[in-house]
Formats: C-alpha cells, sequence, structure tokens
C-alpha cells in the first residue's frame, strides 16, 4: 500500500487550502490544540480515488496528513501522537447533511408527538393526552402545539381530524405540525378565531381541507396556514431569553448530528450570533455551511457578503431554500399532471409566480449568492430552471453551482438542463426507507422518477444528501441503506430503478455534500491536507447485508481530529 502524504499532493490539495481555510481565532471544544493523531488497524474507505482503501492515517493540527499502511504512516507520524487502534473498524469520512433546518429549541422546548430520529407508530389519543397536559398549563386563547408528527405512522389507521383536537381544549387554538413542514391540523377553536368557516375560498397556493360532508376537516395546506398563524397568543420570551433558547437549542442538536456521525450540516436559517456563541463556549461539534434568509440574507445583499464568507466552522452557504412549491411527503408538491385518485383533482401548490421567483434569482445571483429553491415537483423544478437560466444569460457566472433543494420529480428534459447549468440538487436522503408508506399516493410510475439518484449519477450531476429534518430522519445509515435498496421499513421498494451503490451512496453523503458548499478542496473525503472529520463504524457497511446498514453501530464520531462522541 503506497503511502500517500500530504507532501506529495502540496500542488493539489495544499496550494488552495491555505487560502480558503484561514486560522480560527476561536478555540472550541472540537478544535483545541491536542489532536495529533494517528489511527492504525483501520478498514478506511477513503472515497478518495487516488487511493480508496487504507488501513491507517495520521492527523496532525486538525488535519490528515498522511494515509496508507500502518508502517507507512507510523514511520511519518509526529512524535508524540497519540495512537488509537480501530481493531478493524470501518472508517469513512464524516457524513455530510446538505439541507436540515437544525430544530434544536423544538426538540429540547416543545410538545413533541411523534419520533424525530426513526420509525415509531403512535396512537391519536397520546397526541391528545400530551397537548391536554401542555393544554392545561396554558392560558386560555394562546396556543397549544406540537410537533413532528407524521400522518403515516399513527397506530389508528385513520387521520387525525378536527374532532380529535376538539378534545384537546375548546378555549385554545391547538394545532399539530407535520414534521413535513407543510401542513398543520387544526381545532375548531383556532378555526373560529381566524374566521376560516366550511365556505371560505382557497387562498393561492394553499388548501382548507373538508371532509366528505364538506365541513372542515381540520388539515390546512401551504399558504392557507397564513391564515391561522396571524390569531391567537404565544408564550413570549425576552430577547435574553430567546437567545438562551437558541443557544441550547443549538448544542443539543449539535450533540444529535455527531451521535449519528454527521459531522457538517447546512443550516436553514436560524439565530446567527447564537451559533457563533455556542461554537465559542465549545458546544459547536459540527461544521455549519449557514443557509441565509430573511435579515441575514438581507445584510448580505446589503452589504457585498457573497458566499464562501467565514471559516471551516462556521461558513456562510448558499441562501436558504427559496420555496417554491409544496411538499413531496405531505403530497402538496406541484406536478404537471394529477395526484392519482384525488377529488376533487389536484396537481398541488405553486406558492410562487414565475416573475416573483425570476426577480428573486436574479437579485441573488448577481449578488455573487449561492441561490437555493425548495422545489419538489416537476413544475416548480422547471420553473426554477427557468429562472437560473435567465439570470446566467443576463449575468453569466461560472461554478455558480446554483442548489436546487429536494429536486425530487424529475424527466429527461429537466435534468439535462439541471446537468447544462451546473445545479447541485440536495435530494431526500432517509426518505426511501422512512417515508415508503407515503408512495402509494404517488404510485409506482412517478416513484421511477422521484428522488433520482441514479439518474443524476448517470447524467454526472453530483447529487448530495439533504434530508430535511425535521421532515426527514437525518440517520446518514438509514440514508444509504433507503438509497441502496430503495427498501422502506415496511418492506416495499419503490422505484427501484433508481438504486445507487453502496460505494455511490457513499459518496453522495461525503464528497458530494462538500461539493454542494464549495468545500471539496477541504472535506469530504479522509485525503492528505483535509479536515479530520471521520466517522469510525462497527461494522462494514459494504459488507452487510444492505438491509443491515441502518443497525451498524455508530462507534465514534471526530471533527477536526478531536473525538466528539463515542459510543
Ligand atoms: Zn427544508
Amino acid at each position: 500500500m503506497a503511502i500517500h502524504s500530504r507532501r506529495g499532493f502540496l500542488g493539489l490539495a495544499g496550494a488552495g487550502l491555505a487560502a480558503i481555510t484561514g486560522e480560527c481565532p476561536l478555540v472550541s471544544a472540537a478544535d483545541t490544540p491536542d489532536t495529533d493523531l494517528v489511527v492504525v488497524n483501520a478498514n478506511v474507505y477513503t472515497v478518495d480515488s487516488r487511493v480508496p482503501k487504507a488501513e491507517a492515517f495520521a492527523v496532525q493540527a486538525g488535519k490528515f496528513t498522511a494515509i496508507g499502511s500502518n508502517s507507512d504512516v507510523r514511520s511519518v507520524a509526529a512524535k508524540g501522537a497519540r495512537t488509537l487502534d480501530a481493531q478493524k473498524m470501518t472508517i469513512v469520512p464524516g457524513f455530510i447533511d446538505c439541507h436540515n433546518h437544525a430544530p434544536g429549541n423544538t426538540l429540547l422546548y416543545e410538545v413533541i408527538v411523534g419520533n424525530p430520529f426513526e420509525v415509531e407508530f403512535v396512537t391519536i389519543s397520546s397526541i391528545v393526552e400530551k397537548l391536554r397536559a401542555k393544554a392545561r398549563e396554558t392560558p386560555p386563547g394562546t396556543w397549544v402545539e406540537g410537533y413532528f408528527f407524521d400522518d403515516t405512522k399513527l397506530k389508528d389507521n385513520r387521520p387525525l381530524n378536527i374532532h380529535d383536537l376538539d378534545q384537546v381544549s375548546k378555549d385554545h387554538p391547538v394545532a399539530v405540525h407535520h414534521r413535513g413542514g407543510h401542513t398543520t391540523f387544526y381545532n375548531s377553536k383556532a378555526f373560529e378565531m381566524a374566521g376560516v368557516t366550511k365556505d371560505t375560498p382557497n387562498p393561492p397556493g394553499g388548501t382548507f381541507d373538508r371532509d366528505p360532508g364538506g365541513e372542515l376537516n381540520g388539515r390546512v395546506t401551504d399558504r392557507a396556514t397564513a391564515a391561522l398563524n396571524r390569531i391567537g397568543k404565544r408564550a413570549t420570551f425576552t430577547e435574553e431569553q430567546r437567545a438562551q433558547r437558541d443557544r441550547d437549542g443549538l448544542a443539543y442538536i449539535s450533540k444529535q448530528f455527531v451521535r449519528y456521525g454527521v459531522t457538517s450540516v447546512h443550516h436553514e436559517g436560524g439565530n446567527l450570533a447564537a451559533l457563533q456563541q455556542v461554537r465559542a463556549r465549545g458546544d459547536l461539534l459540527h461544521r455549519v455551511s449557514y443557509e441565509a434568509n430573511g435579515r441575514v440574507l438581507d445584510s448580505m445583499l446589503a452589504s457585498g457578503i457573497m458566499t464562501g464568507f467565514g471559516d471551516e466552522w462556521i461558513r456562510l452557504g448558499a441562501t436558504s431554500e427559496h420555496t417554491v412549491d409544496g411538499s413531496f411527503s405531505e403530497r402538496t408538491m406541484a406536478l404537471s399532471d394529477y395526484y392519482p385518485g384525488i377529488t376533487p383533482p389536484y396537481k398541488g401548490n405553486v406558492t410562487e409566480s414565475q416573475a416573483d421567483l425570476n426577480a428573486w434569482i436574479e437579485r441573488v445571483h448577481r449578488a455573487g449568492i449561492q441561490v437555493n429553491c425548495h422545489a419538489n415537483g416537476d413544475v416548480a423544478i422547471d420553473m426554477v430552471l427557468t429562472a437560473v437560466e435567465r439570470a446566467q444569460k443576463l449575468s453569466p457566472r461560472t461554478d455558480a453551482r446554483p442548489k436546487i433543494t429536494h429536486c425530487t420529480l424529475i424527466n429527461d428534459d429537466l435534468v439535462r438542463r439541471i446537468k447544462a447549468l451546473g445545479v447541485v440538487p440536495a435530494v431526500f436522503t432517509s426518505y426511501a426507507y422512512y417515508n415508503s408508506d407515503k408512495f402509494v399516493f404517488y404510485g409506482e410510475e412517478l416513484m421511477k422518477r422521484c428522488m433520482a439518484y441514479r439518474t443524476f449519477l448517470d447524467a454526472g450531476v453530483p447529487a448530495a444528501a439533504g434530508s430535511d429534518f425535521s421532515p426527514g430522519p437525518f440517520d446518514p445509515r438509514m440514508a444509504i441503506q433507503g438509497m441502496v435498496t430503495r427498501t422502506g421499513w415496511d418492506g416495499k421498494t419503490w422505484g427501484a430503478n433508481q438504486r445507487i451503490s453502496v460505494e455511490e451512496a457513499l459518496r453522495v453523503n461525503t464528497i458530494n455534500g462538500a461539493y454542494n458548499s464549495h468545500e471539496e478542496a477541504i472535506k469530504g473525503s479522509i485525503a492528505p491536507g483535509k479536515l479530520a472529520d471521520f466517522v469510525v463504524m462497527s461494522d462494514d457497511l459494504f459488507k452487510v447485508s444492505q438491509d443491515k446498514i441502518k443497525d451498524i453501530r455508530i462507534v465514534r464520531t471526530v471533527v477536526g481530529g478531536n473525538t466528539v462522541y463515542q459510543s
């Protein structure tokens, strides 16, 4: 096994590196100086085609310095470096999640009515009970809300409805938010306070759903939820209390990420100051590509701050997802054909006009910021591509890597345009396993073109993994198993034509993720000069049965040479 050291590749990896990474002035738990390490007796999958497999590597000052055989690496290792005997366990690069809402404070402080991390069925009565308990300590007129609801993970075999939620309270507005984020279920009080009745027309881009008798059934989709969001009181916090909750929430979610071997996460907005404070206090264990929206994006546009600003711990990436249509899991994404078996005939929700989308993309693109749009259905993906093609014509920029979050339902023409524009899709990861119970709503013909990893990779499109947590669990093992088998928790297989190999799935979850944020020169593989982010796994994901990949134990997660999780 040939030695592969940083020295030998300075021309390749080293040159751009100093300029890209810089040195970080803050010291966190994850970047203390004690980062000299030699790992031996390992079964290393590097995701680096120059040296795909190795048994050892050395880490110095938080970066990989040498990769090769035990003896070769030992011979070049720094004096006094700690040695870690991996006992033949498997090591892969740290996993990268390119779309995550990182809702740490929701997990910490709110009523959770479903299992955020795994497939678990709950009862409607358990949801009602949890919310009743919350209502007892909540003043009338103030919202009582539940999170992480999943409509297809109910033991009751019937949908949650307005009558269930009326049992929670008649004095409080009650909402149960689907983990997908595009639909919410309300009680009668909430509708009454909002002045919404069975006769209220649906607004553009949303629906107040009705039962067969024409009465409100409690479910409200996409833009229609705005009418209800306006009413009712919510618990109020001082500025400092809010900041404290944000910090504690981020520290909490960071622990969860590294527990699953996720070392880099693209955050959809969130409190940027809190993120920096959590890092300063030593509780940021994973690296963040921060995707800005609202005030932060406005300030970037106003002050000329572009994508790439920051360092290897917190860097400004693409924008946060700019939403163009509805949801895949909640069946509101914009399709060119009617949804199978739905009355009245329904094609999903487009939530923005082409003209508004054109203007937004042009403004962001011209400012040197990587655009990022949420588009699930083929109609929405077409709209985004049209707007990006227009912006590129008006203001050509190479290597812009426009990002399409989800990019779920494709066809040949869309893929051709995606390739031509250099679009980087962040495609659902855990859904093939976790959400297999929802694919019946689309049917096999559409599922052959959904979450189309095979098609993307064959076309040379570097599709990356975007769990969309909270909508989907972010566990990369569950993700890889689903990409490889396309078989869900219920044993059903959908769109088997889109299966990819374990090797490809590993690339999707590592190096393609690094490429998604223009960081492939510093992370995504185990290679000299790159950040020493890696995961030790109990079993070899290439050798275990493919339906057991999700059960492999994460033994250790290392970020920048420091162990941030150990089982
Ligand atoms: Zn999202």
